[in-house]
């Protein structure tokens, strides 16, 4: 158990593909180790989503889960999605079910102190594998979809700035708290 450092935007291994993990490693220790230094590093930094690369480990896993937080108070939650719904997922593949979108205010633990507005298709359907080797397919939607795809883009080097809709809706955190507001979208 350890919490590992996060690296912040600049640092180029945030911008490299990770590796598939081969199917007779997903249950080797190594992936168990780095996925426990994912949630020991994730729930000190206060995130609800982090991706392996972003603790220097180029492997396509990632680990969302999510309760009513401080960096995200505004969120609401569904009855189905309230409380901890903590997972993880190796080798995940995303397939877009809809050109409809829903924006959020984003932020990431390799961007502190920042907020950007980007919009992302509101449904996907899921493909992963468990640390059991067991194969999910779903299909989800809304928030969960956003953090999902949030993660799954720091597995291909892209960093939700690279989908800024408008620059001019990202900015610190602390001046936007100045303010009482995030800057009205325009749709
Ligand atoms: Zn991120």
């Amino acid at each position: 158990m350890a919490i590992k450092n996060i690296l912040k935007i600049g640092n180029p291994i945030l911008r490299q593909r990770s590796e598939e993990v081969p199917l007779n490693e997903i249950r080797s220790k190594e992936i168990k180790d780095l996925v426990k230094d994912m949630f020991d590093s994730m729930k000190a930094a206060g995130g609800i989503g982090l991706a392996a690369p972003q603790i220097g480990v180029l492997k396509r896993v990632i680990i969302v889960g999510y309760e009513p937080t401080d960096r995200y108070p505004d969120i609401k939650f569904d009855k189905e999605h309230e409380g901890v719904k903590y997972r993880v997922m190796i080798n995940p593949e995303i397939e877009y079910l809809t050109e409809e979108t829903i924006g959020f205010w984003e932020g990431c633990l390799s961007v502190p102190g920042m907020r950007g507005y980007v919009e992302r298709p509101k449904k996907i359907r899921l493909k992963f594998y468990d640390m059991e080797e067991e194969l999910h397919d779903e299909i989800i939607e809304g928030f969960e979809a956003i953090v999902v795809q949030h993660e799954y883009d720091h597995l291909d080097g892209i960093l939700y700035v690279d989908r800024l809709k408008d620059t001019k809706l990202f900015g610190f955190d602390e001046e936007f708290e100045k303010i009482k507001q995030y800057p009205v979208v325009e749709v």
